[in-house]
């Protein structure tokens, strides 16, 4: 069976791009965090909608499982098959096919990375960006819409599934169709106002069906931007700050961070990104931000011009902010870390549990705040960093993501991108008939269960 579904495989897409080799599927048996390794029997990389779809068909006939991959980058593992199969990877359906300058979007391949679209909007549209999140250059557009992903324009634009005007889709059946104006018209410029049937693979982990094609809003670049810095002690402050901030609504980005070394890092740091088209614009800005903390002046400090802060002024600036770059690596190089969207209220609580949970698990705390639309919400990041070459430490760090799950839960809060035990916490609380349509929907689109079983399951 294994020969003859690799010569299937060869087939559809051409031996240089199917394998089931065993220094190959070492790198898909695994991700840069801190869940086991598992198995995976072949990977295949298509570079067509008809190819995908083949495959597709294939894994139907033969009952094997297929995971979709873009740049595998979650650190949840939800690219490692549970159940064995096939790795899909998308990375060779790179093109831009198209940028609308009018109407302001990109419609873009599976494979087309936060990177290559930087580069290329950087070099024929320079006026025009889209919302870059910190992960690494080589995590692809779709692999984050798809896991409902935030980037450097969150907070004043919206998570980046929010941006979402259309997609083609693959689905677990083999068909293919389209959503959005896309399904009418030659523009992909808008997802309103036809029944919105993005819902069906936002959010699924890749377990509803294969995205082969994606449009995304864009947005101006500003002509000025900068950054302001502010420092306090007391996490009592944080909600009330956000809802200042929520009142005049003119950030482009929020961010507040603590982290145990060095030590001057341990206080609570306020990173408010503010940009704007002309000066005046930009200036209205900066003073309205300014008087908000100047209302708090026996709390906190405004930090802008401390020259011990440049780097770190330079590293929130950039597009993608912050990023690895800053995160306190062990040697071996582990990452870790819960994202945890929590309302607002229980922010202070959050903050002082993580520092417990980091101590308890032996880690330097790592706790960073990013706004989410409007400051509706947040997303705290717990972060724990390890050695992968010490398996005493990578245990350590899952033992600190589960109980960080299990904060972020009784807090009332909700984990994103969750890894699979955090999936079964999730679905062990939640309403039974939510899980009952979960089961219902992907039985209707994948009746023979082949997309990344395992994952999101109700049974
Ligand atoms: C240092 C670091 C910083 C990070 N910072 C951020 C951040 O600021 N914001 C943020 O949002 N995330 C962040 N992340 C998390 C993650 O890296 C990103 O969200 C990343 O964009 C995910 O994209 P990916 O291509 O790696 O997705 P993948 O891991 O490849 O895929 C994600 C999910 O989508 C599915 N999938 C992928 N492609 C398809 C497809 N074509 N069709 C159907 N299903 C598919 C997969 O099966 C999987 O379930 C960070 C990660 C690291 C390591």
């Amino acid at each position: 069976m294994q020969q003859d579904i690799l010569s299937r495989l060869a087939e559809i897409v051409g031996q240089d791009y199917v394998s089931d080799h065993t220094p190959d599927l070492y790198l898909y048996s695994r991700d840069p965090g801190a869940q086991k390794p598992r198995q995976t029997d072949y990977v295949v990389m298509p570079r067509t909608v008809d190819e995908v779809q083949r495959i597709v068909k294939l894994a139907n006939q033969k009952k094997i499982p297929l995971t979709p991959m873009g740049g595998g980058l979650t650190l949840s593992a939800l690219t490692v098959p549970v159940r064995g199969g096939i790795v899909l990877d998308m990375k060779r359906m790179d093109s831009i096919i198209e940028v609308n300058e009018a109407s302001r979007y990109a419609a873009i391949e599976a494979g087309v990375t936060q990177a290559s679209l930087g580069a290329y909007l950087e070099k024929h549209h320079p006026h025009l960006q889209h919302s870059t999140p910190e992960s690494p250059p080589t995590a692809t557009i779709v692999g984050n819409i798809l896991i409902h992903g935030h980037g450097h324009l969150t907070p004043r634009y919206g998570v980046n599934s929010q941006m979402v005007n259309g997609m083609e889709v693959v689905l677990p059946t083999g068909e293919v169709c389209r959503l959005g104006s896309s399904s009418i018209s030659p523009n992909w410029f808008t997802r309103d106002p036809l029944p919105d049937l993005m819902g069906l693979f936002l959010g699924w982990l890749g377990t509803t069906g294969i995205v082969t094609k994606l449009s995304m809003q864009l947005f101006p670049k500003p002509n000025y931007r900068d950054l302001l810095l502010f420092v306090a002690d007391s996490t009592d402050l944080i909600p009330e700050i956000i809802l200042e901030l929520s009142e005049i609504n003119l950030l482009e980005n929020c961010f507040i961070i603590t982290q145990e070394k060095p030590r001057w890092a341990q206080r609570i740091y306020y990173i408010i990104v503010i940009s704007g088209q002309s000066q005046a614009e930009f200036d209205t800005k900066r003073n309205l931000h300014n008087q908000i903390f100047q209302t708090h002046q026996d709390k906190m400090w405004q930090v802008d011009e401390d020259p011990a802060l440049t780097p770190l002024r330079e590293r929130f600036l950039g597009v993608p902010p912050f990023a690895a770059t800053a995160a306190d690596f062990r040697k071996g190089g582990g990452f870790e870390y819960t994202g945890a969207i929590l309302p607002i209220e229980v922010i202070p609580q959050a903050w002082q549990k993580g520092i417990e949970i980091a101590h308890k698990y032996n880690f330097f705390y790592q706790l960073g705040i990013q706004l989410l639309p409007n400051g509706h919400s947040v997303m705290l990041a717990f972060s724990y960093a390890f050695n992968r070459a010490i398996p005493e430490e990578a245990d350590r760090a899952r033992g600190a993501l589960d109980d960080t799950n299990r904060l972020t839960l009784e807090l009332g809060g909700v984990v994103w991108k969750p890894e699979l035990p955090a999936q079964k916490l999730i679905l062990e609380r939640m309403d039974p008939g939510t899980r009952k349509l979960i089961h219902k929907v992907k039985k209707m689109l994948d009746p023979n269960g082949i997309m990344n079983p395992g994952n999101w399951e109700v049974s």
